[in-house]
């Protein structure tokens, strides 16, 4: 059975036995966050436990290392939707340690990429036409660094309101631990939602 069967019959299963009620909720963000993190397998479960969010309670957008790479690409433009179309007030940008960011490699990309089929003239045409492939594949030194940096053009956005709080954060892979890199402004929480 391929991967795309498994997954399609797993579905028909879960549909028909109405499992998605447990998830019902709305694509406005519960407790007003949105949170950019990694697409790192081991948070996929763990950061949510580890932040106490369940289904609907905040708007979760992934990136390899959780960069904001370009202030006009799709991660600045989800965190500007979540707050102007969903009501998100903060943004918290969650690093991780361990992260296969830290040690990516862009010549080991391209000569992986040459032993799949990908052609040197490819790889020529993209520089000539002025794309720095070897810029396009870095990772970065150190996870800290790297959300500061991401806070810091997130917070610095033209289209970022005054008052949302923009954190920074690292989560460890292992035991879901948090650790603050930058605090930004904080959103006293309401009292109904304090309760849960
Ligand atoms: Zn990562």
């Amino acid at each position: 059975m391929s991967r795309l069967t498994e997954i399609l019959e797993y579905n028909r299963t879960f549909v028909q036995n109405r499992e998605y009620e447990a998830f019902r909720t709305t694509k406005f963000p519960d407790k007003k966050v949105v949170i950019l993190t990694c697409m790192d397998t081991r948070l996929v479960e763990l950061l949510p436990k580890a932040m106490n969010l369940k289904n609907g309670d905040a708007k979760i957008i992934k990136s390899a290392g959780a960069i904001v790479a370009h202030p006009f690409g799709s991660i600045m433009r989800s965190i500007l939707v979540a707050i102007y179309s969903l009501g998100a007030e903060e943004v918290l940008v969650v690093g991780h340690h361990d992260c296969g960011m830290t040690s990516l490699n862009p010549d080991e990309i391209l000569s992986k990429a040459a032993s799949r089929g990908i052609s040197s003239e490819t790889i020529r045409t993209l520089s000539h036409s002025g794309i720095d492939l070897k810029r396009f594949l870095s990772g970065f030194h150190s996870v800290t660094d790297a959300v500061a940096d991401s806070v810091s053009m997130i917070r610095n956005h033209p289209l970022l309101p005054a008052d949302i709080g923009v954190h920074g954060l690292v989560i460890h892979p292992e035991t879901g631990e948090l650790s603050i890199v930058t605090r930004g402004k904080e959103t006293p929480v309401p009292a109904t939602s304090q309760e849960a």
